[in-house]
């Protein structure tokens, strides 16, 4: 017995093999029978000639933590194709932390949903049922180390004890056992940053036992990416745990063009027997907080210390550094401010160079402003790749795509700012560049957003079209599916996203959300 046939469409099960005609039957939630014209009543049938059925879009690299408690739509991701999202990326999660450490978390946290922060992923996730809160995507959890070391030790800019660093093993066993699907690193942000190699080798046994993976936004991102690579790489082979580059590219105009020489840097661990992964996103913005322009030392020990740091005759020395950074008219436009959160309204929506302009001060002098006056909270964009490094990266085959961005409504009253349009386009845009650029065939790209990024985390019931598997599914036109998204006008919807299932559920029909929320926590078993 069926409850849904689908008919007549192509299937591109997410495996990379070649697309094919058949009709796909649900069942209770699971891929029941695929072939040849099904029937079966009193199944409903829905009309899929001339679309791609596919593997429901497995956002590998989401900060949709806590999207769902804002808006339990999740209607950016859905309207995607995206039925499954990885988060807690970045070093960053909503727990784990001892007891006394939880009210200086929710200190440090501007968020709304901070409340819900928890000393335990199984806390956590009690207290969202309990509330009975509902999502419209999975997530998959990841123990951030930047949330757990500051849930040990605070912020404080030194190595972990022997004693803080046993303390931290065991929260983080605990929540892996909890369901957890790996340990995210924030390298490039405090407190991640204060963490030296020997603290993520020891947390990265842990991983490795209980076979989960170690996502990483690395150390640098720019000029020195060989030596942050080389320290992932170190993880996997003094850890075992399998490692992973989120993000990869090639940041800062002095990089540009060196994205073969990084893509040459993994292939070559790859084939020492690194167990190394990779995703991209295919924008050449960045998205991060005021302070990603600092100088790193400066961030260490947390935000407070940055501030109270820019009261010292270290200001003079980060001034040096960001004069140095923002010296062109081009540079201080490179750098745009989505929101203060209504801490400075008037540099909303304006890049550095303009605000520079208005404010009458040099562009370094701009940054100091806007990190004082929004207590370092401004959120900003900077467009900080080239195109043909992104288009470099995008082109690997056997890399995974992922939004970096978080699940937001379309309604631009409910959204603070403008985001970057990877929030709202990232699938349609990579399956859309995929077929005007041809680096990818449609079964390869679709790989890279199913089975791949399945395989990397540990998902095993998803991200192929299989029997018995669970029926997350995304159906589209594959001639015409496209991001709309702008910088000037993210809140778009993408186009040709016809349905999208959620364990064998409606979750978009004919192109619109149903009213049910389908999402869940999926749980490392
Ligand atoms: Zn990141």
């Amino acid at each position: 017995m069926y409850d849904f046939i689908l008919k007549g469409g192509t299937i591109v099960d997410g495996t990379g093999h070649k697309a094919y005609a058949a009709d796909l039957a649900i069942g209770d939630g699971k891929i029941v029978a695929i072939g040849p014209d099904l029937n079966s009543r009193p199944a409903k049938v829905l009309d899929v000639t001339g679309l791609a059925v596919a593997p429901g879009f497995i956002d590998i690299h989401s900060h949709s933590d806590t999207s769902f408690l804002i808006d339990e739509r999740c209607e950016s991701k859905l309207y995607q194709g995206v039925t499954s999202e990885v988060a807690g990326q970045c070093g960053a999660s909503m727990f784990p932390c001892l007891e006394e450490r939880l009210a200086q978390l929710i200190a440090a946290d501007a968020s709304e949903e901070r409340a819900y922060i928890s000393t335990s992923y199984a806390e956590f996730r009690t207290r969202i049922a309990q509330a009975e809160r509902r999502m419209s995507t999975n997530l998959l959890s990841l123990v951030g180390h930047g949330t757990l070391r500051a849930g040990v030790l605070g912020y404080d800019n030194r190595p972990a004890t022997a004693a803080e660093l046993v303390t931290m093993v065991s929260l983080l066993e605990r929540d892996l056992l909890a369901g957890a699907w790996g340990l995210s690193l924030g390298l490039g942000y405090t407190p991640g940053v204060s963490a030296d190699v020997a603290e993520l080798i020891a947390l990265g046994k842990v991983v490795a036992k209980y076979n989960g993976h170690i996502p990483a936004h690395m150390r640098d991102q720019g000029d020195n990416t060989p030596q942050s690579l080389d320290e992932m790489y170190a993880i996997n082979r003094q850890s075992g745990a399998r490692v992973h580059i989120a993000h990869f590219k090639a940041g800062g105009k002095d990089n540009f063009g060196r994205a073969p020489e990084f893509v040459r840097h993994v292939t070559r661990a790859q084939q020492s027997g690194v167990a190394v992964t990779v995703d991209v996103y295919p924008y050449t913005a960045a998205s991060s907080g005021i302070t990603n322009s600092f100088p790193k030392w400066s961030i260490q020990g947390g935000l407070e210390q940055t501030l109270l740091r820019l009261q010292t005759k270290e200001r003079a020395t980060i001034y040096a550094f960001l004069s140095q950074a923002f010296s062109t008219r081009e540079d201080g436009e490179s750098l745009y401010i989505v929101s203060t959160n209504d801490r400075f309204p008037q540099a909303d929506g304006k890049d550095i160079w303009q605000l520079s302009q208005e404010l009458a001060l040099s562009m370094a002098e701009t940054i100091l402003t806007v990190t004082e006056r929004t207590q370092a909270r401004a959120v900003c964009i900077s467009h900080s790749m080239n195109q043909a490094d992104v288009d470099f990266f995008l082109a690997q085959a056997d890399y995974a795509v992922g939004s970096d961005g978080r699940a937001l409504p379309f309604d631009p009253a409910a959204n603070k700012g403008k985001p970057h349009p990877r929030n709202f386009g990232t699938f349609p845009r990579f399956l859309r560049q995929a077929r005007e650029q041809g680096f990818a065939t449609l079964e390869t790209a679709i790989r890279r957003i199913s089975e791949l990024p399945a395989a990397i985390v540990g998902l095993t019931d998803r991200g192929v079209i299989k029997q018995g598997l669970v029926a997350d599914l995304t159906v589209f036109c594959p001639q015409i599916i496209s991001d709309r998204a702008t910088y000037r006008d993210p809140f778009q919807r993408p186009v040709g996203i016809e349905h999208v299932f959620v364990a064998g559920r409606p979750a978009l029909l004919h192109g619109q959300q149903t009213e049910l929320r389908l999402g869940a926590f999926l749980l490392r078993r």
